[in-house]
């Protein structure tokens, strides 16, 4: 049987690895529905092409013009705009692949799941920022969260049957670029340094959060309430290899791992073709050539970030909402180099302390209330900088 998919997000990383496994599925596996991206209209117009997408829309409505004239002949529809970006998101469809970047997501993404679509969820700030809310509304609508971050798939796939005897979700960690550099080193950091990931080829954002730590703060936040477990029960340990993409440990001391090559096709492919295991022809592990696992932990002196996600969940309420904001708007500044890597975690601790007393969300305006507050409050720190 055909599943209608829609891909929010499809000119990014993630979109590019959804598009790669459609292409190995069988032939009338999957109809696209919608399509979205933001600034690059020749990729998105493309994808559309190829994948014989119903619509696609820019959520740029600067760029509408140049979409209609990229899909000219195609038979695509173009849309543009915020609201375009929602329309698309409901139209129906049985999968929902979220990976568009940052708080830019949430009302799309929320708006798949009220539509009843199972929503494949790469974008990680939904829960960061919407955490109870966002998981209120998936059930009030009888969706399926399919998580696709790799550390939650895995979790995914080992806890089935398991959740009431889960002691501990353990998050595997690569450690970024920077594991091994000093506080001196890190102070003179680049963004260009800070986008080459050593095991995973990512979007230019998650990447330097990858090297702050703050991609792991985020999923840290993200399986507590995926998983509805405690925040102490959340730890995080660097495995360099990135082999063993998470581990739950259970009550009577066993832990189960999931292992894989570094490929998040893997974990969109498990998203996509659930609750069955589509075939795919990624790489084997050959662990004679891997030969050593290695673990140590995090420090929390030179990546304060999961200070931070601690202290996000300990308060609870809008408290991640304020992290991801904050720490947006920080990224966006050492990306134009005028903060620098260093800078980025202690100012997001700034803005979170001053915006500690903000109450937890009774709806999604307090959240994009919350998220505006924290931007405003970053940029006014940095603009106090310069
Ligand atoms: P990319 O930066 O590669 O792609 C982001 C996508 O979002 C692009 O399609 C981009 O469009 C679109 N976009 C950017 N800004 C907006 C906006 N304001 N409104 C609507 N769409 C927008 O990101 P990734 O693919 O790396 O990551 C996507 C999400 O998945 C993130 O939340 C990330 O944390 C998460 N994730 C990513 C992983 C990875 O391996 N890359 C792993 C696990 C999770 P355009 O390019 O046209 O401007």
């Amino acid at each position: 049987m055909t599943r209608r998919i829609s891909i929010l997000g499809v000119t990014g990383s993630i979109g590019a690895s959804t598009v790669s496994v459609l292409e190995h599925q069988a032939e009338g596996a999957f109809a696209v529905e919608a399509v979205t991206g933001a600034r690059n209209i020749a990729g998105l117009a493309e994808r559309a092409r190829s994948l014989r997408a119903g619509v696609a829309v820019t959520a740029d409505p600067a760029l509408y013009g140049d979409l209609k004239d990229a899909l000219a002949g195609s038979g695509v529809e173009a849309a543009a705009g915020p609201e375009a970006l929602v329309e698309a998101a409901s139209r129906p469809a049985d999968i929902v692949m979220s990976a568009i970047v940052g708080a830019a997501g949430l009302a799309p993404t929320l708006a798949a799941a009220r539509a009843g679509a199972s929503v494949a969820l790469a974008n990680k700030e939904c829960l960061v920022a919407a955490g109870d809310l966002f998981i209120r509304e998936v059930e009030a609508a009888g969706s399926t969260l399919l998580p696709v971050d790799s550390e939650h798939n895995a979790i995914f796939q080992l806890v089935e049957g398991e959740a009431a005897r889960i002691e501990r979700l353990i998050l595997t960690c690569s450690g970024g670029p920077f594991r091994t550099w000093g506080m001196e080193e890190l102070a003179t950091a680049t963004a260009a340094q800070a986008v080459k990931h050593p095991q995973w080829d990512m979007g230019a954002k998650i990447s330097i959060d990858s090297a702050t730590l703050f991609n792991k703060a985020l999923e840290m936040i993200e399986a507590h309430h995926l998983f509805a477990v405690a925040p102490g029960q959340v730890e995080v340990i660097i495995h360099p290899q990135s082999i063993i993409h998470s581990m739950i440990g259970f009550h009577d001391g066993s832990i189960l791992a999931h292992l894989g090559p570094p490929d998040m096709r893997v974990a969109i492919s498990h998203a996509l073709t659930w609750p069955e295991r589509g075939a795919l022809p990624v790489e084997r592990l050959d662990f004679a050539r891997l030969a050593s696992l290695t673990f140590e932990a995090p420090d929390a002196t030179r990546f304060p970030a999961i200070r931070l996600a601690r202290e996000a969940m300990d308060r609870g309420g809008l408290a991640g909402c304020v992290l991801n904001g904050a720490k947006e708007v920080a990224l966006e500044a050492f990306m134009a180099g005028r903060i620098g890597f260093l800078d980025m975690a202690a100012l997001v601790e700034e803005v979170m302390d001053s915006l500690s007393h903000l109450d937890a969300a009774t709806g999604l305006e307090d959240v994009y209330d919350a998220d505006a507050a924290a931007r405003r409050g970053m940029a006014d720190l940095i603009a106090a900088r310069s």
